[in-house]
């Protein structure tokens, strides 16, 4: 069994540097019950000023995002963190390949810090470089491989995003991957996509956006021997689809939309498109987080909506706009578990850590992976129209 194939860690616990998690927190937090945290917090900020940039993504626990100098999703942060080059420490509340993004995105002498090194993301997780590059060899020997584009979500690894800077392909967020699928379907005769990690973002663009139809649609199993497609079915196929999902928003159901609308009969469903496809089809709106956010801050009071994204989000927007009814698109807690790895204790232990003149769990993409990576992301960049939102 080769490294890629085991599996993942329990959260935080032992050492799995492969993986986008599973590796444990060395630091001597403080106490989550310690009644100061939030004023050592706020004077640890206040005592490293202008030299600390803070991110929060709109994932993050409300404890957090009090912090964040500014918010958003995961591209217009990693944007966010580039323009403040004066900032010598951009501490990343978000998962591990956003903070990869910003170290990216932002000069060699910028530090970015990840507050838990365990708070990675089980969807980049679904698709490791290993089982790509395997992946990728079984296309060469089916005959398929000179006619695929591949095509990476924003929430993939950096080696990842490198794997396409290095092969023609390009990275994409929830707003512009139709575009990054028009784009790459231009680069070769009758070519075909390779997209991952996330099958549902894939599907739902490639179905309800671009006009293919389901069956131009495989999925690769990355667990199965080759994929679990046939040749014919390589051959025959636009888009080969990654088999991987978000543990959160795999979630949603159309049951709970039938029951919902049943409920409330003229409730609005808005999902996000990492949403599975039958739950896409059956909402009103689908959209990127920021689209989410703007569709309700847009909406008419009085109005009821039920939304299919991370929880934090949705109680945020719930509680911004009391005017309006808003309610979770699942009958459970819906966190996203390790975007809540990055909590109080862990925040102002980095920050004390850099007060006291001491960087800890440190995000560094290596300098051969950073350059191929940048390629697909500048490739990104370039694609006319719409912005960059994932
Ligand atoms: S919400 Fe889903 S895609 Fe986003 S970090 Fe969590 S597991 Fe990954």
């Amino acid at each position: 069994m080769s490294l890629v194939d085991l599996p993942l860690l329990p959260l935080g616990k032992g050492r799995d540097l492969t993986a986008e998690r599973g590796v444990e927190c060395l630091g001597e937090l403080p106490s989550a019950s310690d009644p100061d945290l939030v004023a050592r917090a706020r004077a640890a900020k206040a005592a490293l000023g202008e030299r600390v940039f803070v991110l929060g993504h709109h994932y993050q626990r409300d404890e957090v995002i009090e912090f964040a100098d500014v918010t958003g999703d995961s591209f217009k942060l990693a944007r966010d963190a580039a323009g403040r080059p004066d900032a010598e420490f951009i501490v990343f509340c978000g998962v591990h390949f956003m903070a990869e993004s910003a170290d990216i995105l932002t000069s060699d002498d910028q530090v970015v810090i990840l507050p838990d090194l365990a708070a990675g993301c089980s969807m980049a997780d679904m698709a490791r470089l290993g089982q790509v590059e395997d992946a990728w060899d079984a296309m060469a020997d089916a005959g398929v491989q000179d006619s695929i584009v591949p095509v990476t979500y924003m929430n993939s690894s950096a080696d990842i995003k490198a794997f396409c800077g290095r092969n023609g392909g390009v990275v994409c967020t929830s707003s512009n991957a139709d575009v990054a699928l028009e784009w790459a379907f231009e680069q070769k005769p009758d070519a075909k996509i390779l997209f991952f990690p996330d099958q549902h973002l894939g599907r739902n663009t490639a179905v309800l956006k671009m006009g293919f139809s389901l069956d131009d649609c495989v999925l690769w199993d990355p667990l199965q021997p080759a994929g679990g497609l046939t040749r014919e079915q390589l051959e025959s196929a636009r888009m080969i689809l990654w088999k991987g999902h978000c543990s959160v928003h795999g979630r949603f159901s159309v049951d709970v939309v039938d029951e919902l609308r049943a409920k409330h009969p003229n409730i609005k469903i808005l999902v996000h498109p990492e949403c599975p496809h039958e739950v896409v089809l059956s909402a009103d709106l689908v959209g990127s987080t920021e689209f989410i956010i703007k569709t309700i801050e847009a909406a008419e009071p009085g109005t009821t909506w039920a939304i299919g994204t991370e929880l934090n989000l949705v109680q945020r927007l719930a509680r911004a706009h009391p005017d309006k009814n808003i309610v979770f698109l699942d009958r459970n807690v819906c966190y996203c578990s390790t975007m809540n790895r990055i909590d109080l204790p862990h925040f102002v232990w980095v920050m004390e850590s850099l007060v006291a003149g001491q960087v800890v769990n440190q995000i560094k993409v290596d300098p051969d992976t950073e350059r191929h990576a940048l390629v697909a992301l500048q490739r990104m960049l370039d694609l006319p129209g719409k912005s960059h939102r994932d």
